[in-house]
């Protein structure tokens, strides 16, 4: 694969070459938004077995294979009751989907709700980093997570923090474009600076558009881009310089991907051949947006899902897990030096 890059001394902007591998998608909440969701069977629930949609080893080694060049997996899962019968047997498949990554040459991520301390930290010494959305705050979220409990503000402040407690390298982020008010972003984006001062733990947030789920996209309309980008500079401003904002390149008009970046984006997160949460929305292709960024006096980088400067504080397995992973991601992209 090679990717048109600009001059050297042009702004950088990363992306992690990624599979999403989904240990299951049924989940005890249900967030007002949520497409991903199936509700967990009944039956299920009272006799803690494993769910029939369980993503096994094998399938996921074949779908590891299919995609070589993803150096990072990530662990994306519908979430399952703590205390229940299934928790168990839902958490080892985490782990064992982690291992089974990382026997592979790729590093897990994994996002899969909020976790009790024990299980973080079994996680925390398979994943390199780990990530939770805080979502947001105010009563607009608080009407869609009406039945969603693990979405609770609390909940995710209490996460985030014990990430920290943990050394993790964490990314979290806001869900934009729900009905919050300026202000509402503001005090979320407070509160992450708090956190980041704390703990130090934050490599990214992502500010994460709201889209309709339907049969097309529904692309960002001018106005929406214009309010979004006015939280991107604030976002910019509040959070320290270390913390990378992050944008979903499938949620923002490509052509118009360079303005989000002036105005602080500086990532653009685990991109895979789709989303599995906003399916309607497709990737675009690495080579259009290599080429669209490389015009606007930007360059596209590969990285890890752990940032480069959260890798000393891993402990040493995953440190060398990353040091091997990312030869293997520099010697999988070349980049070619063009004019733009
Ligand atoms: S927690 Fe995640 S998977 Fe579960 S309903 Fe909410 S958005 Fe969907």
């Amino acid at each position: 694969m090679s990717f048109v890059s600009p001059r050297d001394g042009h702004p950088r902007v990363t992306w992690s070459p990624s599979l999403t591998l989904v240990p299951t998608h049924h989940c005890f909440n249900a967030c007002g938004y949520c497409s991903f969701r199936q509700p967990p069977p009944a039956s299920r629930l009272a006799a803690g077995a494993t769910p029939a949609d369980a993503l096994s080893d094998a399938a996921a080694s074949h779908l590891l294979r299919q995609r070589p060049e993803a150096r990072e997996v990530l662990l994306l899962s519908g979430e399952e009751v703590p205390g229940s019968p299934g928790r168990l047997a839902w958490f080892e498949r985490l782990l064992r989907l982690s291992r089974l990554a990382l026997a592979h040459g790729r590093l897990p991520h994994t996002n899969a709700g909020p976790l009790s301390l024990r299980e973080m930290a079994a996680l925390g010494r398979l994943n390199p980093s780990m990530g939770l959305m805080l979502e947001g705050l105010g009563p607009a979220y608080d009407e869609l997570h009406r039945r969603a409990p693990s979405k609770r503000l609390e909940v995710r402040l209490g996460q985030l923090e014990q990430a920290g407690r943990l050394g993790i390298p964490f990314t979290t982020g806001l869900l934009l474009g729900v009905g919050e008010s300026r202000a509402d972003r503001r005090d979320a984006l407070e509160l992450l600076a708090l956190l980041q001062d704390r703990w130090g733990h934050l490599q990214e947030v992502i500010l994460q558009p709201w889209r309709p789920d339907g049969l097309a996209p529904r692309p960002l309309e001018r106005a929406e881009q214009h309010d979004l980008l006015n939280t991107i500079a604030e976002a910019r401003a509040i959070l320290p310089a270390e913390v990378h904002l992050q944008l979903p390149p499938n949620l923002w008009p490509v052509e118009c991907l360079v303005d989000a970046l002036e105005a602080g984006i500086d990532d653009l997160g685990g991109i895979d051949t789709g989303d599995v949460i906003n399916p309607a929305y497709p990737q675009p292709s690495l080579q259009s947006l290599a080429q669209r960024l490389a015009a606007g006096g930007w360059e596209l980088r590969p990285r890890l899902c752990v940032h480069e400067a959260w890798v000393p504080r891993l402990p040493g397995p995953l440190r060398r897990a990353a040091a091997a992973a990312a030869r293997l991601l520099a010697s999988e992209h070349t980049f070619e030096l063009r004019e733009p």
